[in-house]
This record gives C-alpha cells, sequence and structure tokens, in this order.
C-alpha cells in the first residue's frame, strides 16, 4: 500500500489493510516522516482530513512495549474525542501478532482511582488535560519518560483554558519533549504556547 514507504511497524501495515485504508491523505503523507524522525510538527487541518493516524501511526511504531513506562501523551480538549482517537488506537492494537501496546484513557468519565496502574504502567495515555494535571501532580501516573506529546484541537483547547494545565504537565515531561499540535487554526494568542515549547516545527497546512 501507500503505507509501506514510511517506515511504519509492520503490525499498523498490516492494520490499515485490513481496514481498507489504503492510500495516505496529505497531513499522512507530509507529517508521518517528520514524526517518526523526531521532529516537533503543526498540523494545520479541520477534523476529517485524517490528522490522528497521522500522529498514531508514527507514535505507535515508535513505543517500545518492552519499556515498562509512559512513552507518549495524547491531549483532547472533550471525552468524545478522546474516546475517538483511544477507539482509534484499539483499532490499530486489535489484530493477530500485535505487539502488546497498552493505552489508557485518563478523562473525566473515568474514576480517578482507576487511573493507578499497577505493575504494568501504560506506554500511552489519551486523557483530557484537567483530569491529566490532576493525575500527573498528584504523582498517580509517572509522565517524566514520556518523551512525546500530542495536543490535538489545540484552538479548542485554548478557547476552553486547557493550554494552561498543558504547561505543568510539560514541565513534568523531559526537556527534550516532542511536541506535536494539531489544529484547525493558528490564532495569534496561541503562539506563546507554541513557541514556548516547540523548536524549529515542521508546519503542514492542508
Ligand atoms: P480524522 O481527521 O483523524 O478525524 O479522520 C477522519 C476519518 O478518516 C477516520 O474515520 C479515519 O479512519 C479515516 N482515515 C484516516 N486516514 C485515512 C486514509 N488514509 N484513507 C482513508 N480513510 C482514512
Amino acid at each position: 500500500s501507500g503505507f509501506t514507504r514510511f517506515n511504519l511497524s509492520p503490525f499498523l501495515i498490516k492494520s490499515l489493510q485490513t481496514q481498507n485504508i489504503a492510500k495516505p491523505m496529505e497531513i499522512q503523507e507530509r507529517l508521518i516522516p517528520a514524526i517518526l524522525n523526531g521532529k516537533d510538527v503543526i498540523g494545520q487541518s479541520q477534523t476529517g482530513s485524517g490528522k490522528t493516524l497521522a500522529y498514531l501511526l508514527p507514535i505507535l511504531t515508535k513505543i517500545d512495549p518492552e519499556k515498562n513506562y509512559i512513552q507518549a501523551i495524547i491531549t483532547a480538549p472533550t471525552r468524545e474525542l478522546a474516546e475517538q482517537i483511544y477507539q482509534e488506537s484499539q483499532k490499530l492494537l486489535g489484530g493477530e501478532d500485535t505487539p502488546s501496546i497498552r493505552v489508557k484513557r485518563v478523562t473525566g468519565g473515568i474514576e480517578r482511582s482507576r487511573t493507578v496502574t499497577g505493575a504494568f504502567s501504560p506506554h500511552v495515555i489519551v486523557a483530557t488535560p484537567g483530569r491529566l494535571k490532576d493525575v500527573a501532580q498528584s504523582q498517580m501516573l509517572d509522565v517524566h519518560q514520556a518523551k512525546m506529546l500530542v495536543v490535538d484541537e489545540a484552538d479548542q483547547m485554548l478557547d476552553m483554558g486547557f493550554i494552561e494545565d498543558i504547561d505543568p504537565i510539560a514541565a513534568l515531561m523531559p526537556d527534550d519533549l516532542q511536541m506535536l499540535v494539531f489544529s484547525a487554526t493558528i490564532p495569534e494568542s496561541l503562539q506563546p504556547f507554541l513557541q514556548k515549547y516547540m523548536n524549529a516545527p515542521k508546519h503542514a497546512h492542508v
């Protein structure tokens, strides 16, 4: 398929075939290689553009399931969007011979106590910012080794005041954090946040 020329994990190529997803959409063409290479990216695109797979495919490729800690955090402004992202991840991880990558939801709809993880840490967190800030600051979740952070629908995050919740979470994460920002619009008021956290980002506007 058109996805085979990216260096994605073979299980993901198989899963895309099973889902009849054959041809990369433009945002995927432009950002998958950059994300795999560790670059910061800004994806300026609407819902329906394929933005979720543009970040999920490289993130799931880069996760090492043998490492028992959180490696990526995906944030979204609403519980519903977080749920959709989680469901897309489960579709990608649903096949046979799939590595056991653990994805966990941390949103307002889920009991706070259930986010305590026990012996097996999740590898990927899909969260709404308020709840994530709460559990990260109370050390129920350890984010200090998570090197990838997605901010999905960043313009909505800004409108809802959630960008202020991302700040203290990012502060707990490594200095060489890879930041992936997706937003339909890039308002001027988002610039301070982008400039604080992003290093020479690749910008794709589709
Ligand atoms: P999104 O913009 O992430 O909300 O994605 C919109 C929808 O497009 C989702 O249902 C995806 O499963 C689907 N999709 C994503 N990438 C592709 C692709 N390359 N070809 C066909 N459908 C896709």
